[in-house]
């Protein structure tokens, strides 16, 4: 029986790529959405219809009781992922000083407590089975900060933290947790920020594709990356270095 890759966010831009591209490599894939169920149906049938394996799987990541009780329930009645990609994410964007309590905690909740909830549901079996690879979606915002985002940057960074201090807990089960950092990435998320512009500052002089961030996250699933724990890989134009 092929092994579970779970990726939240799937339904759409990078986390859907990152779903069709574990796919192709093998992997059964639980791809999770929060309210496009169409879109998250039309990728599972994708993904059968070129040989695969995929389910839609519905739990809002930055409600624990929720997304625990939807994950316990499948990993009973299957098994445990062995890759647990954390890639769903939001943005509520402005400056600070306009920033309400509201727009701060809807993003570190779905960025941060969304990871919290959904790689602590998947830990279990993995601890048993002595095997895994957890792997977090996080951003240049997270490395380098970004003037109108402190929410996204503060959740980006603390992913980074998280997925540290995690590696450091279960690299001796064999798990190894890494971050994939993207940079400007054409998706839903930047459909309106001024492209032309923002590409001037990238050093590659674009914005990256989707497939480019489902590749490094290939990579650090796939068997080529079984000595790498605790990085963070910026796949950001040369954006931050
Ligand atoms: P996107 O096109 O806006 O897609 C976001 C995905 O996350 C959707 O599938 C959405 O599901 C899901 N999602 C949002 N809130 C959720 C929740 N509470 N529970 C479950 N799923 C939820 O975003 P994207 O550009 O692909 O971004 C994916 C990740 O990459 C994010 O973590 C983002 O911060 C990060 N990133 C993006 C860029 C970029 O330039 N695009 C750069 C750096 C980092 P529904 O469709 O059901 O709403």
């Amino acid at each position: 029986m092929a092994r579970i890759a779970l990726v939240t966010g799937a339904s759409r831009g990078i986390g859907r790529a990152i779903a069709l591209r574990l796919a192709r490599d093998g992997f059964r894939i639980w791809a999770n959405y929060s309210g496009s169920q169409e879109a998250a149906e039309s990728l599972c049938a994708e993904i059968i219809a070129a040989g695969g394996s995929a389910k839609p799987l519905q739990f809002n990541v930055a409600d624990g009781e929720q997304t625990t009780r939807v994950l316990e329930a499948i990993i009973e009645e299957e098994e445990g992922p062995e890759v647990v990609v954390s890639n769903a994410g939001i943005t509520r964007d402005g400056l600070m000083a306009m920033m309400s309590a509201k727009e701060w905690q809807a993003v570190i909740d779905t960025n941060l407590g969304g990871f919290f909830h959904v790689t602590k549901a998947c830990l279990r079996p993995m601890l048993r089975k002595r095997n895994g690879r957890v792997i977090a979606i996080s951003s240049v915002s997270g490395e380098a900060g970004n003037a109108g985002q402190v929410n996204y940057s503060a959740s980006k960074a603390g992913l980074i933290g998280a997925c540290k201090a995690l590696a450091k807990e279960i690299a001796s089960r064999k798990i190894t947790v890494n971050v994939v950092a993207p940079g400007f990435v054409e998706t839903d998320m930047v459909k309106d920020l001024p492209k032309e512009e923002l590409a001037k500052q990238v050093p590659l002089g674009r914005f990256g594709t989707v497939q480019e961030i489902a590749a490094a996250v290939a990579f650090l699933a796939g068997p080529e990356a079984s000595y790498i724990t605790g990085q963070v890989l910026g796949v950001n134009g040369g954006m931050y270095m």
